[in-house]
């Protein structure tokens, strides 16, 4: 689709992309000034592998203000982006044969990781529905005895959904049940939340010590670029995957390690304007789309993502006489005739479903939603 997309503007088409997965602001001012401050000040060396103990220091103490939540800096590891944390977990965890439930739609990369590290991913379908969030019933249909791992993100790349604190300890129970499954908990999106507080499956006592919380920078403070997530743990998966990263990439860039401090040290201010800023855009594309005839939408509660089942246009033809037969080809007709690139589900491990990303601005967003009607409307 990012081809296609380059192609049409190319040729000097217009094209509005909502396929980013990354906010369209800027990395708020004083965290830029902090890594001009690193440089200036030489921290240009490697680091150690984990990251710089005041760094790792932060983050522990950011998890007991904002989350309630006991890692003592030995069980953080800092790393290249969350991304990175979250292959160091599954790569150090996951034996061959070995299981891990996954939730869709899910993070195109969580199945490719755990083919990465031999393991067999086992999908639970939750659909629109149920606001695409899974049962305790299905999670325990779901664990069989080479069950090792179940992963998940709340706030959910790529459907908006937000696990609360008892849909939370509901899955809890489940878990109590099966003291060999860890818990893998990717919360990137924590900060882009619309229902209030964020709440982590860690904060339950009687899972805490098997979840591994993955969290970074790249999505609250608007860092994609810079590269930096963590991971907390028990001490023996954090002593691992720090022994992991020590022989792929070490520690992650120097200069922004202390652009990641500056951040959290700074406070929410910035990230609570940029939340807000999503929010209203939220509420606008929920309008426009939810007005749509064939376009099955949910309230998003948090992230910046529409995820709207768009299987009623299968089986329709284009003016031309082509048709859409699956999600795919609806979204490479969408770029063709609207001019807006989106992201097909089946990335995300549903083919009835496209991705919508509302990271820009709200006259590009009434824009690309007023095509994107004319262009359905015209299926037949
Ligand atoms: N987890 C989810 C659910 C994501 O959507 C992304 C990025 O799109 C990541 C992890 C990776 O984030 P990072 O940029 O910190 O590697």
């Amino acid at each position: 689709m990012a081809k296609l997309g380059r192609e049409l503007a190319a040729k000097g088409v217009k094209v509005i992309n909502l396929s980013f997965g990354e906010p369209d602001f800027h990395t708020p001012q004083y965290i830029k000034d902090a890594a001009v401050d690193a440089m200036e000040k030489n921290f240009t060396y490697y680091s150690p592998v984990s990251g710089y103990p005041d760094l790792r220091k932060a983050i522990s103490d950011k998890l007991k203000r904002e989350n309630n939540l006991d890692f003592a800096p030995e069980q953080i590891v800092v790393s290249t982006g969350a991304k990175q944390a979250l292959a160091n977990a599954l790569l150090c965890l996951i034996n061959p044969g070995e299981e891990v439930i996954i939730p869709t739609p899910y993070w195109v990369s969580y199945s490719e990781m755990v083919k990465l590290a031999e393991g067999e991913s086992v999908f639970i379908n939750a659909t629109v529905e149920n606001n695409y969030k899974i049962t305790p019933e299905q999670l325990e249909a779901a664990i069989t005895p080479k069950t090792k791992l179940f992963m998940f993100s709340s706030p959910c790349n790529p459907t908006g959904s937000v696990y609360s604190k008892e849909e939370l300890a509901g899955l809890v129970k489940v878990f109590e049940k099966y003291p060999q499954v860890y818990i893998l908990s990717d919360e990137i999106y924590e900060h882009i939340n619309f229902v209030g507080g964020h709440a982590s499956i860690a904060e339950f006592p009687s899972v805490k010590e098997r979840v591994i919380v993955v969290n970074g920078f790249s999505k609250g403070f608007a860092m994609t670029g810079w590269r930096l997530g963590y991971l907390a743990a028990s001490k023996e998966i954090a002593a691992a995957t720090d022994k992991l990263q020590g022989q792929t990439t070490s520690g992650t860039c120097s200069i922004t390690q202390k652009a990641g401090l500056a951040a959290l040290l700074g406070g929410l201010e910035t990230v609570h304007q940029m939340r807000d800023a999503f929010l209203t855009r939220r509420d606008l594309v929920y309008g426009l789309l939810s007005q749509i005839p064939g376009v099955k939408v949910n309230l998003p509660e948090g992230a910046f993502y529409f995820f709207p089942d768009v299987s009623s246009f299968f089986g329709k033809k284009t003016a031309e006489g082509e048709v859409i037969n699956n999600a795919d080809d609806l979204c490479i007709y969408i770029l063709n005739e609207a001019h807006v690139s989106t992201v097909t589900g089946e990335a995300f491990g549903n083919p009835d479903c496209i991705r919508i990303s509302y990271a820009a601005s709200e006259e590009e967003l009434k824009e690309a939603c007023s095509k994107i009607t004319a262009a359905l409307a015209k299926l037949k």
